[in-house]
């Protein structure tokens, strides 16, 4: 789940974060009162959505104009600001060609910036370690940086068993050519950084730019934080940050609905069960010449309704072309199943070819069922049939 940049400051700021003061707002007139209760006399108005690269980015209604984040040398300018973003559509690298809608901005201190540099943590699946990442080329997206500049991004990974200790923070500090009284800045940032992120059970926390003030503080400008979902459950006061308008809609749908949902860009729907069976699925599509359109995991305990549920989910996507079922039945019963699916292809009228793979428990009747369903169901013997099946059928549609 991720958040915007003025809740991760703020939880951020909980832990000893050094970040600026700010204020969200709603409407230009918030932006004017929240610019009058900072000191000034330069403000930054941002706008907040749930991607990055908005300072370069541009509104769909003014292409030539200025980008998500505009500094502001009065409060009345912060108004004009604000003006300017919210209700509008601004498009950046990560937005896609369709923009997001700025529905608030967050009006900040100005800062008198030195240094721009990088920081982030997040979690190294290779070494099962956090890894602290940061670079001396701040503001750029890092993923140019490790294309062009690899050896600019600087990693030090953390034993979970003892935990950050301050040469973690003075190895990087020495490497960014940090001086004097910054490096103990810096190493408390870290430290900060590295609590927040266990104890708020973090996906990633990236601070880009984490700037040196011309005073030699170390601040952060920017703030992606985001949780790792499967951790959500212990934080039920974090759930409150999220914001729906920011979710895929098919995804909103689907966590509403406890399926594990991702939507992709293929043709191919995927109905599968266990998580393991839905990588496996996506693959031997992918494998056969064609993509998938979605990872659905329905869980092991699919029934009647869940699978009504997921059809629905998966056939709202106009990409979709064809629909491939494949379902061991351990816990679930393959009768059970085909009873859910025979309901819902009749419940939506469903219009695209339904290739249906079950294996397991009471096979042969969930197969029976299919078969006298009296519906163009395509039966198959096994995933590598099945996906054949699935391939041909969208590309023959
Ligand atoms: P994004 O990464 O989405 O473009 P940032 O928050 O990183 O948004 O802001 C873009 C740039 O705007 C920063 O690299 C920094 O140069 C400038 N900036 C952001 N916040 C402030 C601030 N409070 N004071 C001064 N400059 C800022
Ligand atoms: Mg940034």
């Amino acid at each position: 789940m991720n958040i915007h940049e003025y809740q991760g400051k703020e939880l951020l700021r909980r832990y000893g974060v050094a970040v600026l003061d700010g204020h969200v707002a709603w409407t230009a007139e918030e932006a004017e009162a929240a610019a009058r209760k900072l000191p000034g006399p330069i403000y930054v108005v941002k706008s907040q959505i749930h991607a990055g690269g908005r300072g370069a980015g541009r509104f769909t209604d003014d292409p030539n104009g200025k980008g998500g984040v505009r500094l502001a040398k009065s409060p009345e300018e912060a108004r004009a600001a604000a003006e300017a973003m919210i209700g509008h559509t601004l498009v950046t690298k990560q937005t896609g060609p369709e923009g997001k809608l700025v529905s608030r901005v967050y009006v900040e201190a100005g800062c008198d910036i030195a240094r721009e540099l990088y920081l982030s943590l997040l979690l190294d699946r290779e070494t099962s370690r956090i890894v602290i990442m940061a670079s001396t080329e701040g503001g750029m997206e890092i993923e140019e940086v490790a294309e062009h500049q690899p050896e600019k991004i600087l990693k030090v990974h953390v034993d979970p068993a003892t935990g950050f200790s301050g040469w973690h923070g003075r190895k990087l500090a020495f490497a960014l050519g940090l001086e004097g009284k910054q490096v103990n800045s810096f190493v408390k940032f870290v430290e900060a950084m590295y609590r927040a992120y266990v104890e708020l059970d973090c996906a990633i926390v990236e601070v880009n730019p984490l700037v040196v003030t011309k005073a030699g503080e170390v601040v952060a400008l920017d703030a992606k934080v985001s949780f790792d979902d499967n951790a959500l459950f212990r934080h039920k006061d974090l759930e409150a940050l999220r914001d729906d308008s920011e979710m895929d809609p098919k995804e909103l749908d689907a966590v509403t609905h406890e399926l594990n949902y991702v939507a992709l860009d293929g043709e191919i729907g995927c109905m599968v069960n266990g998580a393991g069976l839905a990588m496996a699925t996506m693959d031997i599509i992918k494998l056969y010449g064609s993509s998938p359109a979605n990872f659905l995991d329905v869980g092991g305990t699919a029934d009647a309704a869940r699978v009504t549920e997921a059809f629905r989910i998966i056939t709202s996507d106009a990409n979709v072309k064809g629909i491939l079922v494949n379902i061991f039945g351990g816990i679930a019963k393959c009768d059970m199943i085909a009873e859910g699916i025979v309901a819902a292809s009749k419940n939506l009228d469903l219009k695209v070819p339904l290739v249906v793979r079950l294996e397991g428990t009471n096979v042969e009747l969930g197969k029976k069922i299919l078969a006298e369903s009296g519906l163009k169901i395509i039966p198959a013997d096994n995933l590598a049939d099945a996906a054949q099946k699935a391939v041909a059928a969208v590309k023959g549609a």
